[in-house]
Order: C-alpha cells, then structure tokens, then sequence
C-alpha cells in the first residue's frame, strides 16, 4: 500500500489544544478543497509505503505524537488504516487533522485514532459551499475520540455562519473545545471581531478559545 506524501518533519504542533507539542508530521499530498485563504503548498510528493513511512517516522527522537495532515488525510484512509496501529504499537497517539468532511472515510479509521483535530468550513470565511451535513455527520463519528474543532475567522466570516456552528454543537450535547482561528495572526483589525465571536460563543457555554497559529508566529515549519 502506497500514499503520495509531501513531507514528514519534526516540529511543534501550532495549532488548537495541543499547540506547542512536539509531533512528526505527515503531510499527505492532495486535498478535496480549495479554500480561499489556503497557504499550503502541496506542489511535489513521493510514494511512499507504509513500511517507509514508518521507518522514517521511527528515525525521529523525542517526540510526543504523531500528526497525519496535509492536504486532506482521510483521502488516504486505507493507508492510515495500516499505518496507525503500527504508531500505538510504538506508544505514539496518532492525531488526525482534517477538514471533517469525508465522514465515511472517518468511519474506516476512527478505532484506530486518538486525536481528532476538526474544521469547520464557514463558507463565509472559505469561500466554498455550505458543509455543514457533512460536518454534522463527521463530528457524530469523531465524537467517539477525543475531538477539537478549529474555524479560521476572516474579514468575511458572518454571524449567521458562527449561530450554525453553535446549533451543530449544541446537537451533540458535548463540551467540545472551540477554536477560533484568525486567518492572519498579524491582522489586528481582525481582534475586534475575533472578540466579538468568542462572546457568542461564550454566551452559549461553548468551550471556547481564540488561538494564532503558533507555528506562524515563530516561523518554524
Ligand atoms: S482543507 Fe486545508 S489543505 Fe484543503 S484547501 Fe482547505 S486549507 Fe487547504
């Protein structure tokens, strides 16, 4: 079993609840979005084997977890299939981060996740359609784990998008952390906004938190 993968790397999570944390990254080619504010670059990969991809995870020391993203991982969910067990037989917990919309793929892989690290795609901040029966439904699955959800927060983000990511939580009925995500973390007109959100949220005991992508602000990888 082969995957197209862009780069495995060492480096601190900078992301949600587990930011600061030091993880091996695999970054799966390919994705099946096209946000607007998308700043990955995706232009080169290698096939790799389950076995090489490993190995190779197992040449790094010293760190916490391992990350499988991309690009969209769940394109890959045979391949994950195989390779997470390998992780957990090494004690690495194995975080998922995706865009939270191909459910049945989640489906395939969820027994052998730990950490699963969620989008919401507000289509006023991504520019795409609305996804919200696909968020729904893979947030069912994924509540089976441990689960976070991240929005990115832009100019255009609109009320209406954060009441219906409020109403898909409250159907779940769990304290799920909410993180809200300014797309530029150097944007200061973007804090009012950001401010003015986390309130709705708060307002409806929603466990929220307003988190820069880490790794940006440090310029590491
Ligand atoms: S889901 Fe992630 S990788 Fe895919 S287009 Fe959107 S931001 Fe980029």
């Amino acid at each position: 079993m082969n995957a197209k993968i862009s780069e495995i790397f060492k480096s601190i999570q900078g992301e949600g609840v587990y930011q600061g944390e030091s993880q091996v990254f695999i970054r799966f080619y390919g994705c099946n979005l096209r946000c607007s504010f998308c700043d990955t670059k995706l232009d080169f990969y290698t096939e790799k084997t389950v076995e090489e991809t490993f190995k190779q995870i197992c040449s790094f020391e010293n760190f916490a977890s391992v990350s499988l993203t991309g690009g969209e991982p769940l394109l890959n969910w045979k391949f994950i299939k195989l390779l997470a067990p390998r992780l957990s037989e090494i004690g690495k917990p194995v975080h998922l981060e995706t865009n939270g919309i191909l459910y049945n793929n989640l489906k395939e892989v969820i027994n052998c996740i730990d950490v699963v690290a969620m989008d919401f795609k507000f289509p006023s901040s991504t520019g795409l359609c609305e996804l919200w029966k696909e968020h729904r439904e893979f947030l069912r699955i994924a509540s089976q784990k441990e689960v976070f959800i991240k929005t990115v927060i832009g100019k255009n983000t609109t009320n209406e998008d954060v009441f219906e990511s409020i109403r898909i939580l409250k159907e779940l009925k769990a304290d799920i952390p909410f993180i809200l995500q300014p797309e530029n973390p150097y944007e200061s007109f973007l804090q009012p906004k950001l401010k003015y959100f986390e309130n709705i949220y708060k307002d409806k005991n929603i466990n929220v938190k307003i988190l820069p992508q880490l790794h940006k602000v440090l310029g590491v990888k």
